[in-house]
């Protein structure tokens, strides 16, 4: 059935990581917005006294608003990335699929993924595909839907399709990651191309190899290009069909020591990207066909299925091990580079805003002195005044004393005589 949901509890996975740091670094923005708001709000009020607050202040604040609102918007649409690389056929499409848990991309004998496809979490209910550039939803029900559609549009190497399905559906796609699929490295030219259109801003890359083979120069050349142009690109190595070993028992061991021993070298020192004991970290000997079909049938999903292989648990187990180690990589990765540039622009605004404002107070405190400089004077000025009229008052008072006692001892002698 299609509607199975996602119930598991994953409060344990790595990806929380990434999910609790977005949730946080959002919500300190709500209050980095709310603050500026206010601070606008209180310098339109004082606007009226320029001695307070100049125009060029409120400009200069009132521009913060649509920066925060900027960021935010970029806030809300951060997710982790992952791409696969690898050569056609090698089972990237697979890989993905059993990630997801579902069969979502076409895969297999008579389809090649000739183009990009991102799948990510829709936020509605419905699944449906777009392509870049064009704001038309395709509906697609089934995989085999998509991969019609695919096929009868006529796409370029070097295009982009999106993909979207129900994040309830699949753990992955609810926590945020988005995982690209790619046409072969051995089909193109254009990996520059490829490199700056789809990978600068990839969190982690997983090259999918065939464990039935070496690496290819093609998939080595690839890389090699990524870590020019990226400074410690995070790349896994999944050496796929592994399960091609159990008919061969005897030379298991042998034969995987040869390839993790050229996957070390190739990640530690051809390309440099970290060193031989963080490289044992990064490869893996998986089945991605078997552990997809382990999941459908979790999901009792009706699966034409075979017989698995000797040592498929193990296989199995390895791949829920990369998985792991992939979530952790992928989250503090993405964490580090879309949250610490956008952490310090919010602590420059929230400090330039205090700045403006703590300004408008020192010179309010400012005019404030002033005033009371002001007052002070008057009020010496007044004292003054009231001591001299105090004094001119007395004379007069005294004056007309004496001139009183002189009349009325005149009308004395008067009387007298
Ligand atoms: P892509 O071109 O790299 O995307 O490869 P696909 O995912 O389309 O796989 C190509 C074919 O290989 C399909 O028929 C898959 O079923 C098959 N395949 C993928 N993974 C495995 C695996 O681990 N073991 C085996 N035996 N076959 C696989």
């Amino acid at each position: 059935n299609g509607t199975h949901r996602v119930n598991m509890s994953n409060v344990d996975s790595p990806l929380q990581i990434f999910v609790r740091a977005k949730k946080k670094i959002n919500d300190i923005f709500i209050e980095i917005d709310d603050y500026v708001k206010d601070a606008v709000t209180f310098m339109h009020a004082v606007a009226g006294d320029s001695s307070i607050a100049s125009a060029q202040d409120l400009t200069n604040v009132e521009a913060y608003v649509s920066k925060v609102q900027a960021i935010r918007e970029v806030l809300k649409r951060d997710h982790m990335k992952v791409a696969f690389f690898g050569r056609t056929s090698n089972g990237k499409s697979t890989v993905i699929n059993a990630m997801l848990h579902d069969k979502i991309l076409p895969s297999g004998i008579g389809h090649t993924t000739n183009c990009f496809l991102q799948v990510e979490g829709s936020d509605t209910n419905e699944s449906f595909m777009r392509t870049e550039g064009s704001e038309e939803k395709l509906s697609v029900q089934s995989v085999s839907q998509l991969g019609h559609a695919l096929c009868a549009t006529r796409l370029q190497e070097c295009s982009l399709v999106h993909v979207y399905w129900p994040r309830e559906l699949c753990a992955l796609l609810r926590d945020d990651v988005v995982l690209v699929d790619s046409p072969g490295v051995d089909v193109t030219p254009n990996l520059d191309e490829w490199i700056d259109k789809y990978c600068l801003d990839a969190d982690v890359f997983v090259l999918v190899a065939n464990a039935e083979s070496t690496l290819m120069i093609a998939e080595k050349n690839f890389f090699h290009k990524v870590s020019t142009k990226i400074s410690q690109p995070n790349i896994f190595i999944l050496n796929n069909r592994w399960d091609a070993s159990a008919s061969e028992p005897e030379y298991m061991d042998q034969v995987r020591s040869q390839h993790a021993n050229r996957c070390v070298d190739f990640l530690s020192r051809e390309l440099r990207v970290c060193t031989p004991k963080e490289a044992e970290e990064r490869i893996f000997f998986i089945s991605a066909k078997e552990a997809l079909l382990t999941r459908m049938r979790e999901r009792e999903k009706p699966v034409s299925s075979p017989i698995l292989a000797d040592g498929h648990q193990i296989r199995y187990f390895e791949f829920v091990d990369f998985e792991r180690k992939f979530e952790e990589c992928i989250s503090q990765s993405a964490v580090r580079t879309k949250f610490a540039q956008h952490s310090r622009r919010g602590k420059n605004i929230a400090a330039e805003v205090m700045s403006a404002l703590e300004q408008m107070k020192a010179s309010k405190v400012e005019k404030q002195r002033i005033l009371q400089e002001q007052l002070t004077a008057i009020e010496e000025q007044l004292t003054s005044i009231t001591r001299q009229m105090k004094e001119k008052i007395g004379k007069m008072v005294s004056l007309t004393l004496s001139q009183e006692i002189r009349r009325l001892s005149a009308l004395v002698d008067e009387y007298d005589t």
